[in-house]
């Protein structure tokens, strides 16, 4: 018996394993993934985190895992497939049959990309459609690929990109980027990006591999292609629920609903980081949903 089952070792979750581990909680580590760190793991350059400027998004997972290793915490490699929890024990199973029990729950699975929904996505997965510029960009080396979207990941995608292709085409729905403008500023600095203004992507072609994209423009109605070899999707996250959330209220969008105290509909089970609901999805708030969420646990366990 668990005091405490953090699900997720990303930013959240491995805050919560320091804190857990501080606070001299009997807790473990569920991590779906072989390397924690959560989307971390995917960016390529961090700017805006407290003291470690410039930091490369791989080095800081591997730093905030450290972390938590030293104090002690134990991690186990499995995927959560089921949960219960409506009494004082909470239930966990893993695809791999094992069973844990816990008096809480911490639950940091994050989130994870939105899809398109637009034929050829699913079928050029892995063929030249991608969800991560820093996992996949050095494929399209002297290409020219596509960015969809026009938020912060779009915009570091395609200044990232820029480095090593030959062109990037960045494609948005709007008229204005909502990306932050220091980002903003280093995509226009981009000598070899063009920007496609109210265009949305309407088909991904290609045979065995992505030959181009299909464009829609919705403000006159016309559609055109792009030749492009690389299509890089970054048009926001959605919660990364598993299926076995249903026992917690969620918003709209899925989003585990829970406030700073990152306290859920259910006693006992906590939401910290980017799967619940809050403004502000950055990792300096996944760490700081950590701390808050073991502060919750240890209250609720006296
Ligand atoms: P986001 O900020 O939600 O932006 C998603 C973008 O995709 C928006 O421009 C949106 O268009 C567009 N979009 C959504 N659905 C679409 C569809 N079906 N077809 C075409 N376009 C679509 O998501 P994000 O860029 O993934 O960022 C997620 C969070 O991480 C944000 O809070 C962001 O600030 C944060 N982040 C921060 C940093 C950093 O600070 N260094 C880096 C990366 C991410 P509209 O603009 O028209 O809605």
């Amino acid at each position: 018996m668990y005091d405490l089952i953090i699900i997720g070792s990303g930013p959240a979750g491995l805050s919560a394993a320091v804190y857990g581990m501080r606070a001299g909680l009997k807790l473990l580590v569920l991590e779906q993934n072989p390397m924690s760190g959560g989307q971390v793991l995917n960016t390529y350059e961090v700017d805006n985190y407290l003291g470690m400027p410039g930091i490369n998004g791989f080095d800081m997972g591997m730093k905030f895992k450290e972390h938590a290793q030293t104090m002690g915490a134990v991690f186990k490699q499995a995927a959560v497939t089921a949960m219960s929890g409506k009494n004082d024990i909470k239930i966990v199973e893993t695809a791999d049959g094992s069973v844990y029990e816990a008096k809480t729950l911490i639950l940091a699975m994050g989130a994870g990309h939105t899809l398109l929904n637009v034929p050829g996505e699913k079928e050029f997965k892995g063929k030249g459609v991608s969800y991560c510029a820093t996992c996949d960009g050095a494929f399209f080396k002297g290409r020219d690929v596509a960015v969809v979207g026009g938020g912060d990941v779009a915009v570091e995608d395609a200044v990232y990109l820029s480095r090593m292709c030959r062109k990037v085409h960045l494609i948005h729905r709007r008229d204005s980027l909502r990306a932050a403008k220091s980002l903003q500023d280093k995509l226009f600095a981009c000598e070899n990006v063009e920007l496609h203004w109210n265009q949305t992507v309407s088909g991904i072609c290609g045979s065995d591999l992505v030959d181009g994209v299909m464009l829609h423009s919705v403000t006159d109605g016309t559609d055109s292609r792009l030749d492009v070899e690389g299509v890089f999707i970054a048009i926001g996250m959605r919660p990364n629920t598993g299926g076995f959330c249903e026992m917690i209220d969620r918003d709209a969008s899925g989003y585990l609903i829970a406030g700073e105290d990152c306290l859920t509909s259910v006693p006992g089970i906590f939401a910290a980081g980017d799967i619940r609901t809050k403004q502000v999805r950055q990792i300096v708030t996944a760490v700081a949903d950590g701390a808050c969420a073991v502060a919750g646990v240890e209250r609720y366990l006296s």
